[in-house]
């Protein structure tokens, strides 16, 4: 579970004991005179503040909870970080990991997963993470990354950047260095550096 919903669902229900702790004695001295049905509408927004952080603490993880049992889940790859400038989060954007996965198909799929928070903290490059898909929509289920091996996961990461579908298309191939004519091996999208000429060199060749 998140700090934040942690945070959300502790303060919900000290908020909802300290208003019951002072409300109830309250209510139960006022009972019978003509204050009480007042003190009790008082009484009420205190107790919707209580609930409001509950139903937002508990929020995600019931989301969370429809996604796995309706969805589809599935293990993949931090590739890479986005951020989105519509959502601010404490004066900074939210962060959006791009995760790397094989479907149920063994194609392979990114996708981009808001992970509710201002920073990558808790989620590296690189490692793995669990997402669920249900009507067409991901979310992030893994509240931090792990440094756990996925079978294939050479696969997702390497492929990655070259926008290559398989392994077989991220070998070396035959690339002549445009500064001094050399003779390279590189894998198409991906760069090196020339050993004869020191300048970098990318396969810019695309598969069709
Ligand atoms: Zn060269």
């Amino acid at each position: 579970m998140k700090a934040i919903n942690k945070f959300m669902i502790i303060f919900g229900i000290f908020w909802m004991l300290i208003s019951v702790a002072v409300l109830v004695p309250l209510l139960i001295a006022f009972n019978g005179t003509e204050d009480f049905f007042g003190l009790l509408a008082l009484s009420i927004p205190f107790l919707a503040i209580g609930i409001v952080f509950l139903v937002i603490g508990f929020s995600s993880i019931v989301k969370k909870n429809k996604y796995l049992k309706k969805g589809t889940s599935y293990y993949g790859k931090i590739v890479a970080y986005e951020t989105d400038g519509t959502v601010m989060i404490n004066n900074r954007p939210l962060v959006i990991v791009q995760v790397r996965y094989f479907d149920r198909n063994g194609r392979i799929n990114t996708v981009s997963v808001s992970t509710g928070s201002n920073t990558k903290s808790g989620y590296n490059l690189g490692e793995t993470v669990q997402i669920a898909e249900y009507n067409g929509k991901t979310i992030l289920i893994s509240d931090r990354s792990q440094n756990t091996r996925l079978q294939g996961e050479e696969t997702l990461i390497m492929t990655y950047n070259t926008g290559a579908e398989s392994i077989t298309q991220i070998r070396p191939e035959s690339y002549t260095c445009p500064h001094c004519g050399a003779n390279l091996m590189i894998a198409r999208g991906q760069t090196v550096k020339c050993p004869y000429c020191d300048s970098y060199v990318t396969n810019e060749r695309k598969w069709a």
